[in-house]
């Protein structure tokens, strides 16, 4: 091989080395929840492209009784991105929301100005302030009354009304401190042009809708208190309300909002990736399981369910951080998928879920000791502190299945042939489990340290400086979980006389 191949596949080698770790664990989402537990929880989410880019920020529900905007700006929270990013808060002003109302203590679009306040929409407003400092590009999402015009038609139609309008607070603002000029009125009629070429009814048209919000003789002198005045005024970046009108049914409100947002990343340089991309790992939260027809219980994953020998039991539900793809097995029990069928239990088992070919979560099932318990009685075990561990390891010698509790002994004739069929383990599907007979090699072409499944003539098939004080006579079957040891089993070898 030429060196200068040999050197570039180095380089290529090295580089992907050295970026896998930033590309593996580069975090494309971000939830915080911020006053949990109270009435006005915050929820905002971070999306960051694969390629980096401009930050769009996304205030929807600032006014509780708006909901084009924050049922369009809660469909950006689940976007992908593939340049640029978005912070998305679908639902500002959550008790507002939940009451239906614009306002509880005071409007919050309106506390944006520097005056110290200690209710909950201050609290709320001073992380919004944060998420605007974080960001290239405000829309602060609203549905208005009537339709705006910049001229009088009519009560429902004039300069004083909002609905189907982006506004600003100025048409040009020259930043004073760096000199930067942003073009808000230019902005915006570019996003008009476009979008209302997606309306066919040109009553339903938007318009640009400049407040000028600073100005002596402005009508909306109200609005310096805004989100979008602070975001332009003290950060310095360009800001916008968008004005759905309340006269437009729910679902046209929702899609204009959309439509403008799409326009506006488009314009910023912000582009989505469709379909959108989620590739993280699978995990189960919890199944629900009928047992007997009765009542449904939710087990979570690694916890067991104790039922009574006979009982039948139905997996009615799974929920994971994924919708599609789901299965859950009962070991020793039905099919593949034994979801949403009724089995009866003889055994106790485990339900291993898998999304697709990945198991995602285990749930246990084991019987109630002693008498026979009520149906009412189902309990549900919680996993235990120290983690995962190995209960039974199933082995089979000489044609003969036995199952050795954990960290036992077994006595072997030189020569029998031993096979591990599997390991059960509490808390851990078996499949994510290595089974590794310390002195044996399985799959001899490529060595995983998996010896489950192969035939081992204890005589001939074992390397004794892998023994325990390389005697020969003890060996080691070692279960690890990412490296950790959580099971034993010894196996002695006798010679037969
Ligand atoms: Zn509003």
């Amino acid at each position: 091989m030429p060196s200068s191949i040999i050197k570039r596949f180095i380089i290529i080698a090295v580089t992907v080395l050295w970026l896998w770790p930033s590309v593996c664990h580069a975090q494309k989402r971000v939830h915080s929840v911020y006053f949990e537990g109270t009435d006005y929880e915050l929820h905002v989410y971070r999306i960051f492209g694969k390629q980096p880019g401009q930050t769009l920020m996304l205030i929807g529900g600032i006014q509780g009784d708006e909901p084009g905007g924050f049922l369009s700006a809660d469909l950006y929270a689940d976007i992908s991105l593939v340049k640029g990013n978005l912070i998305v808060v679908p639902r500002a002003n959550f008790q507002s929301i939940v009451l239906k109302r614009r306002q509880v203590n005071e409007d919050m679009n309106r506390t944006f100005s520097n005056e110290r306040r200690s209710n909950y929409e201050a609290k709320v407003v001073a992380i919004l302030k944060q998420l605007i400092q974080e960001s290239d590009v405000l829309l602060n999402l609203h549905d208005g009354s009537g339709f705006y015009s910049d001229t009088w038609e009519g009560p429902n139609r004039n300069p004083m009304r909002f609905g189907q309008s982006i506004i600003a607070d100025c048409d040009t603002f020259i930043n004073p401190q760096n000199s930067q000029v942003i073009q808000l009125g230019e902005m915006a009629k570019h996003v008009i042009e476009r979008i209302n070429k997606q309306i066919s009814n040109p009553r339903h048209h938007f318009h640009f809708n400049n407040h000028r919000t600073s100005a002596q003789d402005s009508l909306h002198k109200e609005q310096r208190k805004s989100a979008t005045y602070f975001a332009l005024f003290t950060r310095g970046i360009p800001a916008f309300g968008v004005e759905t009108s309340k006269s437009l049914p729910l679902e046209t409100k929702v899609r204009h909002h959309n439509i403008i947002i799409n326009a506006f990343m488009d314009r910023f340089d912000i582009i989505p990736e469709t379909p959108g991309l989620n590739l993280e790992n699978p995990d189960l939260n919890y199944l629900v399981i009928a047992v007997n027809d009765t009542l449904p219980v939710v087990v979570k994953k690694n916890h067991t369910l104790f039922i009574n020998p006979g009982d039948f039991i139905r997996i009615s539900h799974i929920e994971a951080n994924y919708e599609r793809g789901l299965s859950a097995d009962i070991k020793g029990i039905g099919s593949l998928n034994d979801s949403r069928k009724k089995f009866v239990v003889q055994h106790p088992t485990r339900i291993v879920v898998r999304k697709d070919f990945y198991p995602c979560g285990t749930v246990f099932l084991d019987f109630n000791a002693g008498h026979t318990q009520e149906a009412s009685d189902i309990r549900i075990s919680v996993a235990s502190a120290a983690g995962p561990a190995v209960r039974f390891f199933k082995i089979r010698t000489n044609g003969k299945t036995i199952m050795v509790p954990n960290g036992d002994r077994v006595l072997l004739n030189r020569g029998d042939v031993l096979e591990i069929i599997d390991v059960i383990a509490d808390g851990i599907a078996s499949e994510e489990l290595i089974v590794n007979f310390k002195g044996f090699v399985g799959n001899k072409r490529y060595n995983t340290g998996e010896d489950r499944g192969y035939p081992i003539n204890t005589k001939t098939d074992l390397w004794s400086r892998y023994s325990l004080q390389k005697l020969g006579k003890s060996y080691q079957i070692v279960v690890t979980l990412d490296e950790r040891k959580i099971g034993k089993l010894i196996i002695d070898l006798k010679d037969p006389v």
